[in-house]
């Protein structure tokens, strides 16, 4: 599943692609849970409009458009955002590396699976958004208009500081963990970065977040923008809870402390790593450093 990083990469690359070009026209698959706007709609609001510019809110790609108005893309699972004749297969998935890398291959066609197109009235090269499990969403927000998917995102995982942490934590008698994983506070944290800033902060998942003090909370957030910045920079498409059978292709993976690392050595104190299950999800923690 693309995690934040992914998505990050993914906007840094595509925007290049995407920003001061005037949409000529947009072709979409038939409608289906994919669009939160009906593709009739889509295909006409978008046909004609400038992409000023593209950003990222958590885990969601927010292309503003000339006379106001936002095209909102999530990835998803499987969601590809890509130009024609894009060479980079780090624009894909891990699990779609690891199945299929369309733009690697020369002479892509768009597919069934190739649910938005856009060309550009540049005639220069046509982007696509391809997901093959549809569990990523495209919206078009008229100006001004305001989406509860949106609404409801937190502060961005990249942005976090330690003070909004300990006043979103105070009084709460639910694990750290879930806390960091809860996208209405802190939008764009998955698994593996909650269980790597816990590792770098010393705090064990399943305190109490009530608990956590402000030096901790300063620490959590330090260490949640130092593994997403990091996971960036080693081109974050190997390091999602996803790992396909090409999950060592990633730098990140040699990197982890403590994620998905069960019985294995503690970088810091040798103990070795223990899992257990918060609200679902597993977490994996070093019993000695975090306490
Ligand atoms: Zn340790």
């Amino acid at each position: 599943m693309p995690e934040l990083p992914e998505v990050e990469v993914t906007r840094r690359r595509i925007a290049p692609r995407l920003v001061g070009r005037r949409i000529r026209r947009v072709r979409t698959t038939s409608d289906s849970y994919l669009f939160l706007t009906p593709p009739s709609r889509l295909r006409r609001g978008l046909a004609g409009r400038v992409v000023e510019s593209l950003e990222r809110r958590g885990k969601y790609l927010l292309a503003a458009l000339d006379g106001g108005g936002l095209l909102v893309i999530h990835l998803g699972m499987t969601g590809q955002l890509f130009a024609e004749g894009a060479s980079s297969v780090r624009l894909l998935s891990a699990t779609a590396r690891a199945s299929l890398s369309p733009e690697s291959q020369p002479g892509f066609r768009p597919d069934a699976h190739t649910h938005l197109r856009l060309s550009f009235e540049d005639e220069g090269c046509a982007v696509y958004l391809r997901d093959v499990r549809k569990f990523g969403k495209v919206l078009l927000l008229a100006p001004g208009e305001r989406h509860p998917r949106l609404e409801r995102l937190g502060e961005d995982a990249l942005a976090v500081r330690g003070a909004s942490l300990f006043r979103a934590t105070r009084r709460r008698a639910v694990a750290i963990k879930s806390v960091l994983l809860d996208q209405s506070l802190i939008a764009g944290v998955g698994n593996i970065y909650a269980d790597e800033s816990l590792h770098l902060a010393g705090v064990r998942p399943t305190r109490r977040a009530g608990r956590v003090t402000r030096r901790e909370c300063d620490a959590i957030a330090e260490g949640l923008r130092r593994v997403l910045r990091r996971s960036i920079e080693t081109g974050g498409a190997s390091i999602s809870d996803y790992v396909g059978p090409d999950g060592a292709d990633g730098s990140y993976q040699d990197e982890r402390r403590v994620y998905a690392r069960t019985g294995a050595p503690c970088p810091s104190c040798a103990a070795p790593i223990r899992r257990i299950v918060i609200g679902q999800r597993s977490s994996h923690y070093c019993p000695r450093c975090q306490r």
